[in-house]
């Protein structure tokens, strides 16, 4: 969505419709400090104020004027400038828990346990998420790089069987 607006409204035309006023050359008075005199310019993906130094694109510029977050800055613009928009597929896979990106989130772990939980002298308990990096990292690494699904469950199955059991009983 964020891309789609900043294709769409240039950020002079957000400026002029929300009230600043901008000269022939693209400057206007800066709406986040006290300018007397224009020192903000205008490109069109861009702002610029020479004075405070601000700058940003065009959901910046609007999540400042009308103090938002950026979300609902580019909401406000698509309502505003009549842009439609849906969420694609992409973003909303962001949110969810599929095997693949759970696996690496796993893997990522592991390799974190790997460095953090090895054991420090010999005689030591190994610690059950430190062995399990050590024997399954390869194949992780493997699975995430072929990108199959199934096997990605599987083995984040597999893993919630040999660790978690493992540490409860250390705990024990
Ligand atoms: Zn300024």
């Amino acid at each position: 969505m964020f891309e789609k607006i900043k294709s769409t409204v240039t950020v002079k035309d957000a400026a002029e419709h929300y009230g600043l006023d901008v000269s022939r050359t693209g400057k206007c008075s800066c709406p986040f400090h006290d300018d007397d005199e224009p020192s903000m310019k205008l490109n069109d993906n861009y702002y610029y104020c020479f004075s405070c130094g601000v700058s940003g694109d065009v959901i910046d510029l609007t999540a400042g004027i009308f103090k938002l977050s950026k979300y609902q800055a580019a909401l406000k613009l698509c309502k505003d400038f009549g842009i439609e928009y849906t969420v694609s597929n992409d973003s909303v896979g962001k949110h969810q828990n599929t095997p693949i990106q759970l696996l690496k989130k796993l893997t990522n772990d592991m390799c974190r346990w790997k460095r953090s939980l090895a054991p420090i002298d010999c005689g030591e308990l190994l610690d059950p998420y430190f062995v399990f990096a050590c024997v399954n990292l390869e194949q992780a690494e493997y699975i995430l790089s072929e990108k199959d699904a199934e096997v990605a469950s599987e083995f984040m199955r597999r893993f919630n069987e040999s660790c978690q059991g493992g540490h409860t009983n250390e705990l024990r």
